[in-house]
């Protein structure tokens, strides 16, 4: 059954649509279940379960068959969210009969619910005519079949909800939050260059150029080809010199280069045109049973990817961006967004990646709107469409009403007025009402992050990402580069204290130049222990740090995802190296303070000892939480258990704290929890000498602290403390929040209800 389970999920992903992915999995589950019956019921927008396909029902029942949640016993499969195997179908309370489907011949049943993202998409049933038991197998099968079909079924859902817009109501697109504030504007795909999977879908204006410059592309790869060929050509043998002139046979006139010609002539992009037909092949061939041909799928892909390379370099750098571009793809990088020229970026949504990657970091600390995680996005076929993105609730909307956009344009302008507000506060102290105190500090890493973080009143940085602008460059940055890049930093803040991270690359940051690949990236090559490996990497970001402190002194430096007491102090080698190199080539500097971050369990756990070797400790409760609950920040699937104010990640904070202040070390906190108005009240309770947060909570954060006293901040810690789930945090959050006020600060918007 492995092998029909297969092959009929390869047939199923090359199916151009729903409906051609119904068929086949009705007649193919049928025949590999040797039953009379297989149908599938998909849920309609009112929530009802229809038939939507079957091979052995009467035909004339598809569309007909409608039955409501908990209704006979396919809506019983539905509701009960568990598989029903009935030997005897009649004889189940629940049995109903409908003539149009001429079911009454059929006595045993077996229907399993098909479910994507916990939602219940629709029920896949097999029957037959005698009594039969369907065995733990059969049931095993089903149960596989309709897990793989689900994302399928959603995917198809959502891409086919999409062409109906125009009519209909505007289409919804769940993700993750990334960072806060909507925004109404036009969308711009990004895709990185030769991706052939994010190609935008485009129509070209003028075909005779279209063409001309589709065939221009494919001489350059032929050349490119032959050219590859004769340089090895005394090292290939004869199969893989078959295998080049089987390339330059693809590229020909009657091969794939036919099928894309007749695309463009109908008016299609000659990039857009070229993938799809590529996709196709790859797709088939991926789909044969005998194992050489199957492997020529990626001899397809490969030139596919060459020839787009091309088709998109000329397009690549005279992209437009309008006035209110909308980002949007499927793994967006830094660069990506430096791309955008200044001013026009208004939102971003990421097919993938979860509101703790690094993007949505990014995203917030430059406050632009984001969605993460948005997986049934058909975002290829987007370019240009105008879209509103939610980012406070997760949501995207394409084509939207005008009613939705005059409601999204009523909270767009209740945040302008918010903001205002608050600009009031940039010059007023961070304190409670008892004039307790706690250090406002910003987490930067672009150069525009400093300008905004000194306009919003930031008395310090606690976390500069070093590697930020190493990931905007092509190639690691020279001493000197980074000297002045660091020297820019030190100077804007100044005589403010700067906290440069070392280097932070792997989990899901790399530099285009430096690739990690590796299956487990979060729990693999990453931080100090990439750096530690490249002492040279190390030491010439340490000596680039402390020259460009010289005469400024305001220099602090911070070592990430330490785990183990050896790497500080092999790091501390390093770094006492560098300075007595410095001062002997006659640099006037002084040894900055070292911290390290606590940012893993390990680390927690040996606070103590931490703390007593180093100047300061930083908890980077981002990976903290990642590593506490084993939930990948990333990771959109379990985005929902990602729970920063869980009780244990709060029961590490406050013990971190208290082991830090007994040794006399201050410790701050630089993950984004710092930047959550209500959590930051928590945090101060807890004795967080430094919130470091993007630039873009700041003033919320100050309002919230200047808000209440220090004896209600600890109470409502207190209070949380002794609650058993982060649900239940939340609530009593939400309420202290309420009661007070301070909602529309700490959860804008939270209580309209636009969803429909
Ligand atoms: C953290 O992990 O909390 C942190 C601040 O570092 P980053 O988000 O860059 O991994
Ligand atoms: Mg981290």
């Amino acid at each position: 059954m492995l092998g029909a389970l297969r092959s009929i999920v390869q047939e199923v992903n090359v199916a151009p649509d729903l409906n051609s992915v119904l068929h086949i999995i009705v007649a193919r589950v049928k025949t590999a279940m040797t039953t009379e019956v297989c149908s599938v019921y998909l849920r309609n927008s009112m929530r009802e379960f229809v038939l939507m396909a079957t091979d052995g029902l009467n035909q004339s029942a598809v569309g007909q068959v409608v039955l409501a949640l908990n209704e006979g016993l396919v809506g019983s499969v539905a509701a009960r969210e568990e598989p029903l195997n009935l030997e005897d179908a009649e004889s189940h309370p629940k049995f109903q009969y409908f003539p149009e489907t001429g079911e009454e011949r059929y006595r045993s049943f077996l229907g399993v619910p098909i479910i994507h993202q916990r939602q219940v998409l629709g029920v896949l049933v097999v029957q037959q005519r005698e009594k039969r038991k369907f065995d733990e197998g059969e049931e095993a099968f089903l149960i596989t079949m309709s897990a793989q079909l689900a994302a399928v079924i959603a995917h198809a859902e959502a891409t086919g909800a999409l062409r109906g817009i125009g009519q209909k109501a505007e289409a919804r697109f769940l993700g993750v939050p990334g960072a806060s504030g909507v925004s109404i504007g036009r969308c711009v795909v990004s895709s990185p260059l030769a991706d052939l999977n994010s190609v935008p879908h485009t129509m070209c204006m003028a075909v005779e150029e279209e063409l001309a410059f589709f065939q221009d592309c494919l001489s350059e790869v032929r050349k490119d080809v032959r050219r590859l060929a004769s340089e090895l050509e005394n090292r290939l043998n004869k199969e893989e010199r078959i295998l080049f002139d089987a390339y330059i046979g693809m590229l020909d006139d009657t091969s794939l280069g036919k099928e894309v010609t007749e695309r463009i002539s109908s008016g299609f992009g000659a990039a857009y045109a070229w993938s799809e037909v590529i996709l196709e092949h790859v797709k088939t061939f991926s789909s044969m049973s005998d194992p050489y041909l199957r492997e020529r799928a990626s001899d397809v892909r490969d030139l596919g990817s060459r020839v787009l390379a091309y088709l998109q370099e000329a397009t690549h750098h005279d992209r437009v961006y309008p006035d209110n571009t909308i980002l949007v793809g499927e793994d967006l990088s830094a660069s990506v967004l430096a791309d955008v020229p200044q001013g026009r970026l208004k939102a971003i949504v990421s097919t993938r990646g979860s509101s703790n990657s690094h993007i949505a970091i990014l995203a917030r600390s430059m406050g632009i709107p984001t969605v993460m995680g948005a997986v049934d996005l058909p975002f290829t076929r987007l370019d240009g469409r105008e879209l509103i993105v939610d980012g406070y609730r997760g949501t995207v909307y394409i084509d939207p009403s005008d009613s939705l956009k005059a409601r999204y344009q009523e909270i767009l302008d209740d945040d302008v007025k918010l903001n205002e507000e608050l600009e009031s506060l940039k010059d007023l102290p961070s304190e409670t009402q008892d004039h307790h105190r706690v250090a406002l500090w910003v987490n930067t890493g672009l150069v525009a992050d400093a300008m905004i973080s000194i306009g919003r009143g930031a008395e310090g940085v606690g976390l500069y990402r070093t590697e930020i602008p190493f990931m905007l460059r092509d190639r690691f940055p020279s001493e000197e580069e980074q000297r002045q890049t660091y020297r820019e930093q030190l100077k804007a803040f100044a005589p403010h204290p700067v906290t440069m991270r070392t280097l932070d690359i792997g989990g899901d940051k790399s530099l285009p130049y430096f690739p990690i690949e590796e299956d487990n990236p979060f729990l693999g090559w990453r931080g100090i222990r990439v750096t530690l490996d490249h002492p040279e990497i190390f030491l010439s970001q340490v000596r680039a740090m402390l020259k460009a402190s010289e005469g400024l002194n305001n220099l602090r430096i911070m070592l990430p995802m330490v785990s183990n007491i050896s790497e500080l102090e092999i790091a501390q080698m390093l770094l006492y190296r560098a300075y007595d190199e410095l001062r002997e080539e006659g640099h006037d500097i002084e040894m900055p303070p070292l911290g390290v971050m606590i940012e893993v369990p390990a680390a927690v756990f040996q606070t103590q000892e931490f703390a007593s070797r180093v100047d300061f400790l930083s908890v980077g409760s981002n990976d903290l939480t990642q590593y506490l609950l084993a939930v990948d920040r990333n990771n959109p699937r379990v985005a929902d258990l990602y729970h920063s104010l869980h009780p244990a990640v709060l029961r590490a904070l406050v013990y971190v704290v208290q082991e830090s202040h007994r040794q006399g070390v201050p410790v701050s906190i630089c993950g984004e929890l710092a930047g959550d108005p209500a959590a930051a009240l928590l945090l101060m309770a807890m004795g967080f000498d430094v919130l470091s947060m993007s630039a873009s909570n700041l003033l919320k954060v100050k309002s919230v602290i200047r808000s209440v006293t220090m004896r209600q901040a600890e109470e409502l810690l207190a209070e949380v403390m002794s609650l058993p789930d982060a649900e239940s945090i939340n609530r009593c959050i939400d309420v202290a929040f309420r009661q007070t006020g301070l909602s529309r600060i700490a959860r804008p918007h939270s209580e309209i209800k636009l969803d429909h």
